[in-house]
């Protein structure tokens, strides 16, 4: 079946659009992976999914906002875009402008961004801005540029950004053809949290679903505003996509939390790099830090026996592990060198 991309797919969820307009890379459709492994490692016998986001055209979930975001700017005749960016929507705003004809603007916090997502941006001809400051500071200026200037946000305050990324819900329901009793996703600015909750429920209410899923969010410990409930300041933590110390979505995300009976909690950045290098090695799935977290949390709940046995537990793997090649080498025992010689070969692999 070929990939029509998030709007075709699930049009009669979506906001109106001219067909004209549409702007698709092909995004969605993304693997849903049963890790069997994963699973006997934690001892659990509840079934954990992986859905991974990384296999979006640019790499990360924020394709299916973009595309949303982007063909609305286009349906109303927008000219120019912009975003604050941890890097993963400035690596999608750039791509999906590029393809729109649309000038682009994308702030990034200088050093904290993630040598693959940097690239990306660099290469779609977009005007890349590296701030000295953090995510934060970034997004607060480019929403005071759009007050003034005829540029379109697309960072996930824009509500069509959050429009699109519910579809990831629904490629899960209509492939277990049930909600899971419960749904790990990393949190940063809260948007993509917000916007599954969004998914579910209206899948539920049109009867899709008979039961809705708790919505279980993983902050990174030294970055995690939502689960201490008040602003940080300088937010801390190596997972650079969910840094961010005071979420544009915070309320929603709460909402979501609450109305679903789920939790928001913090995982440490050494939690996440074993879930990171659990998933890549258990599992053959390669996601970047940030993405870890949800797979963190659940690890981490799963020692207190949060989940009983018959549950169905869905993580979001938010980008993938190629964004990030500095993490993964620092991360990993370093390759033995040998020369060329058989029997030196042979001797370094034990054999
Ligand atoms: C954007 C992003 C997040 C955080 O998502 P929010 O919607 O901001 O909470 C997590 N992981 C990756 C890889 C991301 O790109």
């Amino acid at each position: 079946m070929q990939n029509v991309g998030v709007i075709q797919r699930y049009r009669e969820y979506l906001p109106a659009l001219r067909d004209e307009s549409i702007i698709t890379l092909h995004e969605g459709s993304t693997p849903l992976i049963r890790a069997k492994r994963l699973e006997k490692y934690l001892n659990a016998n509840a079934a954990i999914y992986l859905k991974y986001e990384g296999l979006n055209p640019t790499g990360s979930f924020k394709d299916r906002g973009m595309t949303m975001a982007i063909s609305k700017a286009v349906d109303e005749g927008a000219k120019a875009v912009i975003c604050a960016s941890t890097g993963n929507t400035a690596a999608s705003a750039t791509a999906y402008a590029a393809r729109a004809g649309l000038r682009c603007y994308v702030l990034v916090p200088k050093g904290n961004i993630a040598m693959g997502k940097l690239a990306q941006s660099m290469m779609h001809g977009a005007q890349v801005l590296q701030i000295d400051g953090l995510f934060d500071e970034a997004l607060e200026i480019v929403r005071k540029i759009t007050e003034e200037q005829k540029i379109t946000l697309v960072n996930s305050v824009n509500p069509y950004r959050i429009e699109g990324q519910k579809s990831a819900a629904f490629e899960i329901c209509d492939e277990l053809k049930y909600a899971p009793d419960f749904h790990a996703l990393p949190v940063g600015n809260a948007g993509n949290i917000s916007a599954y909750w969004k998914g579910y429920r209206e899948y539920f209410s049109t009867d899709k679903i008979k039961a809705l899923p708790k919505m279980i969010g993983f902050q990174a410990e030294g970055s995690a505003p939502i689960v201490k409930n008040r602003q940080i300041d300088n937010p801390k933590t190596i997972a650079t996509a969910i840094k961010i110390g005071n979420p544009a979505s915070w309320r929603m995300a709460v909402a979501a939390r609450d109305e679903s009976g789920g939790l928001i909690e913090a995982v440490t950045d050494d939690e996440i790099l074993h879930a990171y290098q659990l998933l890549a090695s258990l599992e053959g799935v390669f996601c970047e830090p940030a993405s870890a977290a949800s797979v963190a949390g659940v690890l981490k709940l799963n020692k207190r026996k949060f989940f009983s046995n018959s549950s169905t537990i869905v993580c979001t793997l938010t980008g993938h592990g190629l964004k990030d090649p500095e993490r993964a080498i620092e991360s990993s025992d370093k390759p033995i060198s040998v020369p060329a010689d058989l029997t030196k070969i042979l001797d370094a692999m034990g054999l």
